[in-house]
Protein backbone atom coordinates (compact mmCIF):
# COMPACT_ATOMS: atom_id res chain seq x y z
CA UNK A 1 0.00 0.00 0.00
CA UNK A 2 2.74 2.46 0.69
CA UNK A 3 3.92 1.78 -2.37
CA UNK A 4 0.75 2.41 -3.86
CA UNK A 5 1.27 -0.24 -6.22
CA UNK A 6 -2.82 -0.59 -7.11
CA UNK A 7 -2.64 3.01 -8.75
CA UNK A 8 0.10 2.81 -10.62
CA UNK A 9 -1.17 3.48 -14.54
CA UNK A 10 -0.72 0.02 -16.65
CA UNK A 11 0.71 2.37 -18.98
CA UNK A 12 3.50 4.00 -17.18
CA UNK A 13 7.32 3.41 -16.61
CA UNK A 14 6.48 1.65 -13.13
CA UNK A 15 4.18 -1.05 -14.59
CA UNK A 16 6.70 -1.89 -17.85
CA UNK A 17 9.96 -1.95 -15.37
CA UNK A 18 7.37 -4.55 -13.11
CA UNK A 19 6.27 -6.71 -16.11
CA UNK A 20 9.83 -7.01 -17.29
CA UNK A 21 11.54 -7.07 -13.58
CA UNK A 22 8.78 -10.09 -13.07
CA UNK A 23 9.86 -11.69 -16.85
CA UNK A 24 13.21 -12.09 -16.04
CA UNK A 25 12.62 -13.05 -12.72
CA UNK A 26 10.24 -16.59 -13.43
CA UNK A 27 12.77 -17.01 -16.71
CA UNK A 28 15.32 -17.42 -13.87
CA UNK A 29 13.50 -19.37 -11.73
CA UNK A 30 12.21 -21.64 -14.42
CA UNK A 31 15.23 -21.88 -16.70
CA UNK A 32 13.02 -20.45 -19.33
CA UNK A 33 14.73 -19.38 -22.88
CA UNK A 34 15.16 -15.84 -23.74
CA UNK A 35 13.11 -16.44 -26.95
CA UNK A 36 10.07 -17.41 -24.93
CA UNK A 37 7.33 -15.03 -23.88
CA UNK A 38 5.97 -14.52 -21.08
CA UNK A 39 1.78 -13.40 -21.19
CA UNK A 40 -0.60 -12.28 -18.16
CA UNK A 41 -3.97 -13.53 -18.39
CA UNK A 42 -6.69 -13.99 -15.83
CA UNK A 43 -6.76 -17.77 -15.41
CA UNK A 44 -5.19 -21.20 -16.45
CA UNK A 45 -8.73 -21.99 -18.03
CA UNK A 46 -8.27 -18.73 -20.16
CA UNK A 47 -4.79 -19.86 -21.62
CA UNK A 48 -6.36 -23.50 -22.60
CA UNK A 49 -8.98 -21.43 -24.65
CA UNK A 50 -6.45 -19.02 -25.56
CA UNK A 51 -3.92 -21.96 -26.46
CA UNK A 52 -7.07 -23.48 -29.10
CA UNK A 53 -7.67 -20.38 -30.32
CA UNK A 54 -4.62 -19.31 -31.69
CA UNK A 55 -2.88 -22.35 -32.92
CA UNK A 56 -6.05 -24.82 -33.98
CA UNK A 57 -7.55 -24.59 -37.66
CA UNK A 58 -9.20 -27.82 -37.32
CA UNK A 59 -7.84 -30.53 -35.51
CA UNK A 60 -6.71 -30.65 -31.81
CA UNK A 61 -5.36 -33.84 -29.83
CA UNK A 62 -5.79 -34.41 -26.16
CA UNK A 63 -4.16 -36.33 -23.66
CA UNK A 64 -6.70 -37.15 -20.93
CA UNK A 65 -5.41 -38.14 -17.23
CA UNK A 66 -8.17 -36.33 -15.22
CA UNK A 67 -11.28 -33.70 -14.93
CA UNK A 68 -8.69 -30.64 -16.20
CA UNK A 69 -7.83 -32.41 -19.49
CA UNK A 70 -11.38 -32.76 -20.26
CA UNK A 71 -12.15 -29.66 -19.50
CA UNK A 72 -9.97 -28.06 -22.05
CA UNK A 73 -10.84 -30.65 -24.56
CA UNK A 74 -14.32 -29.42 -24.06
CA UNK A 75 -13.36 -25.32 -24.66
CA UNK A 76 -11.93 -26.68 -27.69
CA UNK A 77 -15.39 -28.26 -28.93
CA UNK A 78 -17.09 -25.16 -27.86
CA UNK A 79 -14.60 -23.15 -30.27
CA UNK A 80 -16.15 -25.79 -33.15
CA UNK A 81 -12.51 -27.50 -33.24
CA UNK A 82 -12.62 -31.23 -34.00
CA UNK A 83 -11.43 -32.72 -30.91
CA UNK A 84 -9.67 -36.14 -30.62
CA UNK A 85 -9.11 -37.21 -26.84
CA UNK A 86 -6.83 -40.15 -25.72
CA UNK A 87 -7.29 -41.58 -22.10
CA UNK A 88 -4.48 -42.83 -20.46
CA UNK A 89 -2.92 -44.20 -17.06
CA UNK A 90 0.23 -44.96 -18.46
CA UNK A 91 3.38 -44.21 -20.26
CA UNK A 92 2.78 -42.87 -24.07
CA UNK A 93 5.24 -45.10 -25.55
CA UNK A 94 2.76 -46.39 -27.63
CA UNK A 95 0.37 -43.59 -28.72
CA UNK A 96 -0.50 -42.88 -31.96
CA UNK A 97 -0.80 -39.03 -32.45
CA UNK A 98 -3.03 -38.57 -35.51
CA UNK A 99 -1.50 -36.91 -38.87
CA UNK A 100 -3.92 -34.52 -37.84
CA UNK A 101 -3.54 -32.90 -35.21
CA UNK A 102 -2.46 -29.69 -34.63
CA UNK A 103 -1.14 -29.53 -31.16
CA UNK A 104 -0.93 -32.19 -28.44
CA UNK A 105 -2.87 -30.60 -25.18
CA UNK A 106 -1.23 -32.44 -21.97
CA UNK A 107 -1.80 -31.63 -18.40
CA UNK A 108 1.47 -32.60 -17.31
CA UNK A 109 0.27 -32.42 -13.13
CA UNK A 110 -4.14 -33.37 -13.04
CA UNK A 111 -4.77 -32.27 -9.82
CA UNK A 112 -8.19 -34.37 -9.91
CA UNK A 113 -6.42 -37.67 -10.02
CA UNK A 114 -2.96 -36.70 -9.03
CA UNK A 115 -1.87 -38.18 -12.14
CA UNK A 116 1.81 -36.97 -13.10
CA UNK A 117 3.88 -37.23 -16.55
CA UNK A 118 7.43 -37.02 -15.65
CA UNK A 119 8.64 -34.40 -18.32
CA UNK A 120 10.67 -37.36 -20.16
CA UNK A 121 7.86 -38.51 -21.69
CA UNK A 122 6.68 -35.55 -23.26
CA UNK A 123 10.12 -35.42 -23.91
CA UNK A 124 9.92 -38.61 -25.75
CA UNK A 125 6.51 -37.39 -27.07
CA UNK A 126 8.06 -34.18 -28.95
CA UNK A 127 10.85 -36.43 -30.15
CA UNK A 128 8.50 -38.44 -32.19
CA UNK A 129 6.22 -36.02 -33.61
CA UNK A 130 8.44 -32.75 -33.36
CA UNK A 131 6.08 -31.23 -36.11
CA UNK A 132 3.62 -30.70 -33.31
CA UNK A 133 3.07 -28.12 -30.90
CA UNK A 134 3.23 -29.51 -27.26
CA UNK A 135 1.25 -27.69 -24.97
CA UNK A 136 1.13 -27.96 -21.09
CA UNK A 137 -0.66 -27.03 -17.82
CA UNK A 138 1.45 -27.17 -15.15
CA UNK A 139 -1.44 -24.98 -12.58
CA UNK A 140 -0.47 -28.03 -9.86
CA UNK A 141 3.04 -29.08 -10.30
CA UNK A 142 4.64 -25.33 -10.97
CA UNK A 143 7.22 -24.21 -9.77
CA UNK A 144 8.27 -28.16 -8.99
CA UNK A 145 8.40 -29.21 -12.28
CA UNK A 146 11.78 -29.03 -14.22
CA UNK A 147 10.84 -28.03 -17.82
CA UNK A 148 13.15 -28.44 -21.00
CA UNK A 149 11.53 -25.93 -23.15
CA UNK A 150 13.37 -27.32 -26.19
CA UNK A 151 10.42 -29.62 -26.07
CA UNK A 152 7.29 -27.68 -25.31
CA UNK A 153 6.15 -25.27 -27.15
CA UNK A 154 3.83 -23.49 -24.20
CA UNK A 155 3.02 -24.18 -20.57
CA UNK A 156 1.14 -22.47 -18.45
CA UNK A 157 -0.42 -22.29 -15.17
CA UNK A 158 -2.53 -19.75 -12.71
CA UNK A 159 -0.71 -18.28 -9.43
CA UNK A 160 -3.05 -19.28 -6.42
CA UNK A 161 -1.53 -23.41 -6.19
CA UNK A 162 2.15 -23.62 -6.43
CA UNK A 163 3.21 -20.15 -5.67
CA UNK A 164 0.56 -19.23 -3.03
CA UNK A 165 -0.87 -16.78 -4.04
CA UNK A 166 -4.53 -15.02 -3.84
CA UNK A 167 -6.27 -15.87 -7.51
CA UNK A 168 -6.75 -13.72 -10.58
CA UNK A 169 -3.66 -14.29 -12.35
CA UNK A 170 -2.84 -16.83 -15.07
CA UNK A 171 0.97 -16.84 -16.48
CA UNK A 172 1.37 -18.19 -20.22
CA UNK A 173 5.25 -18.93 -21.51
CA UNK A 174 4.87 -18.82 -24.73
CA UNK A 175 7.32 -20.08 -27.77
CA UNK A 176 7.92 -18.94 -31.14
CA UNK A 177 6.45 -21.61 -32.68
CA UNK A 178 3.17 -21.03 -30.76
CA UNK A 179 3.46 -17.63 -32.82
CA UNK A 180 4.34 -18.31 -35.80
CA UNK A 181 1.42 -21.04 -35.54
CA UNK A 182 -0.99 -18.04 -34.93
CA UNK A 183 0.38 -15.93 -37.54
CA UNK A 184 -0.12 -18.38 -40.43
CA UNK A 185 -3.85 -18.79 -38.40
CA UNK A 186 -4.60 -15.14 -38.57
CA UNK A 187 -3.15 -14.93 -42.73
CA UNK A 188 -5.52 -17.45 -43.72
CA UNK A 189 -8.41 -15.40 -42.41
CA UNK A 190 -8.95 -17.67 -39.26
CA UNK A 191 -10.38 -16.07 -36.05
CA UNK A 192 -7.54 -16.02 -33.35
CA UNK A 193 -9.39 -13.69 -30.90
CA UNK A 194 -9.51 -10.63 -30.11
CA UNK A 195 -7.49 -8.44 -26.98
CA UNK A 196 -5.79 -11.39 -25.88
CA UNK A 197 -5.16 -13.68 -29.13
CA UNK A 198 -1.48 -14.59 -28.64
CA UNK A 199 -0.37 -12.13 -31.18
CA UNK A 200 -1.79 -9.17 -29.82
CA UNK A 201 -0.06 -11.04 -26.03
CA UNK A 202 2.98 -10.66 -28.06
CA UNK A 203 3.08 -7.20 -29.82
CA UNK A 204 2.30 -5.88 -26.24
CA UNK A 205 4.88 -7.93 -24.18
CA UNK A 206 7.51 -6.95 -26.52
CA UNK A 207 6.80 -3.44 -25.05
CA UNK A 208 6.03 -5.20 -21.70
CA UNK A 209 2.87 -3.89 -21.95
CA UNK A 210 -0.74 -5.79 -21.87
CA UNK A 211 -3.63 -4.99 -24.03
CA UNK A 212 -6.17 -4.61 -21.15
CA UNK A 213 -5.77 -3.15 -17.77
CA UNK A 214 -4.40 -6.19 -15.95
CA UNK A 215 -4.25 -7.43 -12.02
CA UNK A 216 -1.33 -4.83 -11.70
CA UNK A 217 -1.26 -6.49 -7.82
CA UNK A 218 -0.84 -10.03 -8.93
CA UNK A 219 2.02 -9.21 -10.84
CA UNK A 220 3.49 -7.36 -8.36
CA UNK A 221 3.29 -10.10 -5.81
CA UNK A 222 4.16 -12.93 -8.21
CA UNK A 223 7.57 -11.11 -8.61
CA UNK A 224 8.04 -10.51 -5.00
CA UNK A 225 7.51 -14.08 -4.70
CA UNK A 226 9.62 -15.21 -7.06
CA UNK A 227 12.42 -13.19 -5.96
CA UNK A 228 11.59 -15.07 -2.36
CA UNK A 229 12.14 -18.48 -4.75
CA UNK A 230 15.34 -17.38 -6.14
CA UNK A 231 16.97 -16.40 -2.75
CA UNK A 232 15.71 -19.78 -1.18
CA UNK A 233 17.02 -21.28 -4.81
CA UNK A 234 14.80 -24.03 -6.33
CA UNK A 235 16.72 -26.69 -5.93
CA UNK A 236 16.32 -26.38 -2.00
CA UNK A 237 12.35 -26.06 -2.75
CA UNK A 238 12.53 -28.92 -4.96
CA UNK A 239 14.23 -30.92 -2.28
CA UNK A 240 11.66 -30.72 0.37
CA UNK A 241 8.99 -30.69 -1.84
CA UNK A 242 10.44 -34.65 -2.47
CA UNK A 243 11.43 -35.04 1.31
CA UNK A 244 7.53 -34.14 1.81
CA UNK A 245 6.27 -36.16 -0.50
CA UNK A 246 8.19 -39.40 0.22
CA UNK A 247 7.07 -38.79 3.67
CA UNK A 248 3.24 -38.13 3.03
CA UNK A 249 3.42 -41.62 0.29
CA UNK A 250 5.55 -43.83 2.34
CA UNK A 251 2.73 -43.21 5.34
CA UNK A 252 -0.34 -44.29 3.40
CA UNK A 253 2.15 -47.25 1.57
CA UNK A 254 2.21 -48.54 5.17
CA UNK A 255 -1.13 -47.81 5.83
CA UNK A 256 -3.80 -50.95 6.68
CA UNK A 257 -6.95 -49.45 5.17
CA UNK A 258 -5.80 -46.49 2.53
CA UNK A 259 -3.60 -46.54 -0.59
CA UNK A 260 -2.42 -44.11 -3.42
CA UNK A 261 -5.09 -43.54 -6.08
CA UNK A 262 -2.41 -44.27 -8.86
CA UNK A 263 -0.88 -47.31 -8.60
CA UNK A 264 2.35 -46.45 -11.02
CA UNK A 265 5.21 -45.36 -9.05
CA UNK A 266 6.43 -42.52 -11.47
CA UNK A 267 3.35 -41.46 -12.20
CA UNK A 268 2.86 -40.53 -8.65
CA UNK A 269 2.17 -36.52 -8.18
CA UNK A 270 4.71 -35.00 -6.00
CA UNK A 271 2.59 -31.55 -5.69
CA UNK A 272 -0.86 -33.27 -5.54
CA UNK A 273 -1.16 -36.20 -3.66
CA UNK A 274 -4.71 -38.28 -4.23
CA UNK A 275 -5.19 -41.40 -1.41
CA UNK A 276 -8.51 -43.99 -1.89
CA UNK A 277 -9.41 -43.82 1.99
CA UNK A 278 -12.69 -46.31 1.63
CA UNK A 279 -15.36 -43.90 2.44
CA UNK A 280 -13.64 -42.09 5.30
CA UNK A 281 -12.85 -39.02 3.22
CA UNK A 282 -15.04 -36.67 5.24
CA UNK A 283 -14.37 -37.86 8.39
CA UNK A 284 -10.21 -37.51 8.05
CA UNK A 285 -11.26 -33.92 6.63
CA UNK A 286 -12.90 -33.04 9.29
CA UNK A 287 -10.79 -34.55 11.76
CA UNK A 288 -7.98 -32.29 10.45
CA UNK A 289 -10.19 -29.13 10.03
CA UNK A 290 -10.57 -28.87 13.46
CA UNK A 291 -6.97 -28.91 13.65
CA UNK A 292 -6.28 -26.58 11.30
CA UNK A 293 -5.02 -28.67 8.34
CA UNK A 294 -7.61 -27.93 5.31
CA UNK A 295 -6.89 -31.21 2.82
CA UNK A 296 -9.49 -31.40 -0.66
CA UNK A 297 -11.61 -34.05 -1.04
CA UNK A 298 -11.46 -36.54 -4.08
CA UNK A 299 -12.46 -34.87 -7.05
CA UNK A 300 -16.20 -35.33 -8.97
CA UNK A 301 -17.61 -39.27 -8.10
CA UNK A 302 -14.66 -39.76 -5.64
CA UNK A 303 -15.29 -36.80 -3.27
CA UNK A 304 -16.49 -39.73 -0.26
CA UNK A 305 -13.83 -41.83 -1.48
CA UNK A 306 -10.84 -40.05 -1.76
CA UNK A 307 -8.85 -37.26 -0.03
CA UNK A 308 -6.53 -35.08 -2.02
CA UNK A 309 -3.28 -33.38 -0.25
CA UNK A 310 -1.27 -30.28 -1.40
CA UNK A 311 2.52 -30.46 -1.29
CA UNK A 312 3.54 -27.27 -2.50
CA UNK A 313 6.35 -24.90 -1.33
CA UNK A 314 4.18 -23.08 1.29
CA UNK A 315 3.55 -26.01 3.24
CA UNK A 316 6.13 -26.95 5.67
CA UNK A 317 7.73 -30.70 6.56
CA UNK A 318 7.06 -29.63 10.31
CA UNK A 319 3.56 -29.50 9.47
CA UNK A 320 3.10 -32.10 6.65
CA UNK A 321 4.81 -34.27 10.00
CA UNK A 322 1.85 -33.00 12.46
CA UNK A 323 -0.74 -33.39 9.70
CA UNK A 324 0.23 -37.27 9.17
CA UNK A 325 0.02 -37.92 13.01
CA UNK A 326 -3.81 -36.27 13.23
CA UNK A 327 -5.10 -39.33 10.11
CA UNK A 328 -4.49 -42.50 12.12
C1 LIG B 1 -6.74 -25.45 -10.79
C2 LIG B 1 -6.37 -25.97 -12.10
C3 LIG B 1 -6.78 -25.36 -13.30
C4 LIG B 1 -7.69 -24.16 -13.31
O1 LIG B 1 -7.07 -23.01 -12.81
P1 LIG B 1 -7.86 -21.62 -12.85
O2 LIG B 1 -6.90 -20.66 -12.26
O3 LIG B 1 -9.10 -21.82 -12.02
O4 LIG B 1 -8.19 -21.33 -14.26
C5 LIG B 1 -6.35 -25.89 -14.49
N1 LIG B 1 -5.58 -26.99 -14.53
C6 LIG B 1 -5.16 -27.61 -13.41
C7 LIG B 1 -4.29 -28.82 -13.52
C8 LIG B 1 -5.55 -27.14 -12.16
O5 LIG B 1 -5.14 -27.75 -11.05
Amino acid sequence: MELEISSISHRGKDFTKLYQDTTVNLKRLMNIPENYQIFFVSSALESMERIIQGTVQKNSFHIITGSFGNTWAKYAKQLGKNVITYDVKDSLENIEVPASAEIICITQNDTSTGFWFPMEEIYSLKKKFPEKLIAIDIVSSVPFVEIDFRYVDIAFFSVQKGFGMPAGLGVMIVGPKMLEKAKSLLDKGVSIGSYHSLLNLSSKALKYQTPETPNVLGIYLLNQITMDMLKKGIKNIRQEITQKAKLIYAFFNNHSKYSTAIKTEKFLSPTTLVFDVNNDSEKIRKKLAKKGFLIGAGYGDNKASQIRIANFPTHTLKDVKLMLREIL
